[in-house]
């Protein structure tokens, strides 16, 4: 199996990918048979943020690859050394220069992301922020250069293949029972 990483050779010893030498198992695990060096490519974390305002949410149009142009909430990976809270928090100001002052847990969905030819395989914890009622926007400002805009879109409104992802999809899913309306499936593969 070629794994989700592509390597040709033991990064320890060099032997080639084979009998013999490197080889990919269990969807997770490299092994050198020549060396003994073990690489497990262990389940990432990411959070994500469902900020709702009157049943509007809060998305990020995406402005990289995967799925440049869709819909994704505001998140990202976890950090060495963060709790999961932590950064969705960070990543919430980095991309919409605001973050929300609490956050309650939703639910977790694995999901697999593709970047430079390497597939991530994550969880992605969902928290949500419900503004209550008749307060004011948030002032909100694109920051670090992976959205290309933010969009309130009201759940009734939501389309399925608008979405960046399938974790995202049965997020909204759990978040709002059947409001999404039918359409093709979202692909992590665009
Ligand atoms: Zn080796």
């Amino acid at each position: 199996m070629k794994g989700p990483a592509g390597f040709r050779l033991c990064p320890s010893c060099g032997a080639a990918a084979g009998p013999g030498g490197l080889a990919f198992s269990e969807g997770k695990i490299w092994r050198c048979e020549a060396c003994g060096f073990q690489y497990f490519h262990n389940v990432a974390t990411a959070a994500g943020l469902i900020i709702d305002r009157s049943g509007e949410i809060l998305f990020v149009e995406r402005a990289m690859e995967p799925r440049k142009g869709k819909l994704g909430l505001p998140g990202g990976f976890v950090d060495p050394g963060e709790s999961a809270e932590e950064g969705a928090m960070r990543e919430s100001r980095e991309e919409i220069g605001w973050a929300p002052p609490s956050l309650s847990f939703l639910a977790s969905f694995p999901n697999v992301y593709e970047f430079n030819g390497i597939s991530y395989n994550t969880c992605d914890l969902y928290f949500y922020y419900r503004f209550p009622d008749g307060s004011r926007p948030p002032s909100l400002a694109l920051g670090d250069g992976e959205a290309l805009a933010v969009k309130a879109v009201r759940l009734s409104e939501l389309r399925e293949e608008d979405l960046a992802f399938p974790s995202l999809v049965r997020a909204l899913r759990a978040y709002a029972g059947s409001l999404i309306r039918p359409g093709n499936k979202a692909s992590p593969h665009g």
